[in-house]
């Protein structure tokens, strides 16, 4: 399917350099330690002289080695004047305080995002290692795979730094200007808390972040502190207002992959993703009650190690809560402390 969208750029800038992707608005790759490899940032060209960025990398030495050819090379020694920061994760906010700092220059994120990073400050406390264990247990998750997970919580990599004391909040339909524009902003849920997507009627480009990517589907996941939440809905509620209100034809410039012209297609594809993933487990649970553990297998193929078997019990939750918030499954609640579910 991927087949019909249009890539207007051949290749990929190499890491560090940048390549114009519109009037004043630059593309610009950086390297990544794990999977997908690379981040695509995005620079607009300020009227006053300076520079907005979108996104920032993860917070090691590679990047902050990039990042000073950067500033002299491709930013030709101009600020940053404001750094829009899309959402928690390590690869987008990861060196946001860094280079905030650098620059002084404002962050601009949604509130839950700026939080999450600033409780990213310090290592997780007892209550939150005890609430984790607690949701994967009820996961049916136990022995060697729930010690891994929960010593991965504890003493995996750290990957961002610190983050400013302040921030600009960033609100849903909240009209920016932006490199000389206007951006229409975007809060999205399922895969962040409130991810910011960031759309410029004028330029006709949309900054999707992780929401939309032309070929990965981004985790969609609960968070273990908000452990019933239906992310998957609030996921799929966000890709259908983005069909109804931004144009077909929009260039959309995504973080990972290579910018794209195609929205609605692959929003499209997307939402068929995640019916076939629901009605896979809906089809395993008519069968007899499983755990969220149980049907890890029926989503994800692949061996799962620490850190990825905690996303991918995430992201089946999420999965499971939205079908149980359509009324499509029911829990079981089990003399072992595991819940499982069967189709209503
Ligand atoms: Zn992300």
């Amino acid at each position: 399917m991927e087949e019909s969208f249009l890539y207007p750029f051949a290749e990929p800038p190499a890491d560090g350099c940048l390549q114009e992707v519109g009037a004043g608005m630059f593309w610009l790759r950086m390297p990544l330690p794990f999977p997908p490899g690379h981040i695509n940032l995005y620079c607009l060209a300020e009227p006053d002289g300076g520079w907005t960025m979108f996104d920032c990398g993860v917070h090691d030495d590679v990047t902050k080695e990039l990042w000073s050819r950067v500033e002299r090379d491709g930013l030709g020694g101009r600020p940053i004047t404001r750094l829009l920061v899309s959402h928690w994760h390590a690869d987008h906010a990861g060196l946001a305080g860094w280079l905030s700092l650098r620059h002084g220059a404002p962050v601009l994120m949604a509130a839950s995002e700026f939080l999450q990073c600033r409780g990213l400050d310090r290592p997780p406390d007892c209550a939150s290692v005890a609430a984790a264990e607690a949701f994967h247990r009820r996961q049916g998750l136990g022995g060697d795979g729930l010690a891994g997970l929960l010593d991965y919580m504890a003493n995996g990599r750290r990957r961002h730094g610190p983050m400013p004391a302040e921030f600009d909040g960033l609100v849903h339909g909240q009209d920016v200007v932006l490199g000389g524009r206007h951006w229409r902003i975007f809060l999205c849920g399922g895969h962040a808390l409130d991810l910011v997507a960031a759309w410029c009627p004028s330029a006709n480009v949309f900054f999707t972040s992780d929401q939309v990517l032309p070929l990965i589907s981004a985790h969609v996941g609960v968070m273990v502190m908000d452990p019933h939440a239906d992310a998957l809905g609030r996921f799929l509620r966000s890709l259908e207002l983005m069909r109804r209100e931004i144009p077909a034809d929009v260039l959309v410039l995504p973080s990972h992959n290579m910018p794209f012209v195609g929205l609605h297609q692959r929003i499209d594809q997307l939402v068929a993703h995640h019916d076939r993933r629901c009605q896979a487990l809906l089809a395993a649970c008519v069968i007899e009650p499983r755990s969220c553990f149980d049907m890890l297998p029926l989503l994800f193929r692949r061996q799962l190690e620490a850190g990825f078997l905690a996303l991918a019990l995430r992201e089946t939750q999420a999965h499971v809560n939205h079908l149980l918030s359509l009324g499509r499954l029911a829990p079981v609640e089990g003399q072992d402390g595991t819940v499982r579910y069967r189709a209503v």
